[in-house]
């Protein structure tokens, strides 16, 4: 797989009763780093993480993942999840009665397909695999604790450490500072900033200030189109950019 295109949206049109959601748009993401889509309401920024994920298939365009043309029919959500597309929905969706340990080992079953929930059980590399994701999403002293008393912001980490499991080479991850502290948002920044040194992230992101702190390349959408990309300076002294966050 080229290390320049992991994945590649070109010419990708798709419309809901006649309005174009997603226009034309062409986008691509090379196989590490991060990236961050912001724009306002109605940009297109969740209809762009459900034609990726397959949740949405174009009307026009294509979408290639390495080789492959994702956007074809045939292509399910499972199945473009399994060639290693992950998705963090904003809210966090961990098991509450499970504890931190078993939603891990959860999520490392899970990659395993679907039979492997009747005949699992856990080997020693997955027992040490658990404790290397709980070291990466901090959460090595809340491994014994039930995912409900965790904070908010624990409960996300959990959530990217459940996806992270999968080994996924692309992470969308949508607005995961969302009602955060301070110190939480630093830590989502640096995981985040981690992951993505050895596979793709894509942040879709409202709040600036947590855009800022990822210090990455940003691409504005708008009308479902990319209307600029580059550093968020650079975006944000756009023209055309300050008239559609100001509704001019
Ligand atoms: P964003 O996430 O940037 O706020 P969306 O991708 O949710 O934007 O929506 C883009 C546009 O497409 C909006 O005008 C929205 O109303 C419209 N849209 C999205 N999904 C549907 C749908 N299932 N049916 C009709 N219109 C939709």
């Amino acid at each position: 797989m080229s290390s320049t295109r992991l994945l590649e949206v070109s010419g990708v049109s798709v419309s809901f009763d006649g309005f174009r959601a997603i226009n034309n748009l062409s986008f691509t993401m090379p196989s590490h780093g991060l990236r961050a889509i912001i724009g306002p309401n109605g940009a297109g920024k969740t209809t762009f993480m459900d034609i990726v994920t397959g949740k949405t298939k174009p009307d026009e365009g294509r979408i290639t993942w390495g080789e492959k043309n994702i956007s074809l029919r045939g292509m399910s959500e499972a199945r473009i999840a399994r060639e290693g597309i992950g998705r963090k929905f904003q809210k966090p969706t961990v098991f509450e009665d499970q504890t931190v340990h078993q939603n891990l080992l959860m999520a490392l079953r899970n990659k395993r397909g679907p039979l492997a929930v009747l005949f699992y059980r856990p080997n020693r590399k997955d027992l040490d695999r658990v404790n290397e994701l709980a070291a990466t999403i901090g959460l090595t002293d809340e491994l014994a604790r039930k995912s409900g008393e965790l904070s908010h912001g624990q409960k996300q980490w959990l959530e990217i450490g459940m996806l992270l499991a999968q080994e996924p080479r692309l992470l969308l991850v949508d607005e995961p500072a969302a009602g955060m502290t301070l110190a939480e948002r630093e830590r989502t920044t640096a995981l985040l900033v981690e992951a993505a040194k050895t596979r793709a992230v894509v942040v879709v992101e409202h709040d600036m200030d947590f855009v800022r702190r990822l210090n990455c390349r940003v691409t504005v959408l708008h009308e479902g189109s990319v209307l600029a990309e580059g550093s968020l300076d650079h975006v944000t002294s756009n023209q055309q950019v300050i008239d559609v966050y100001l509704g001019r």
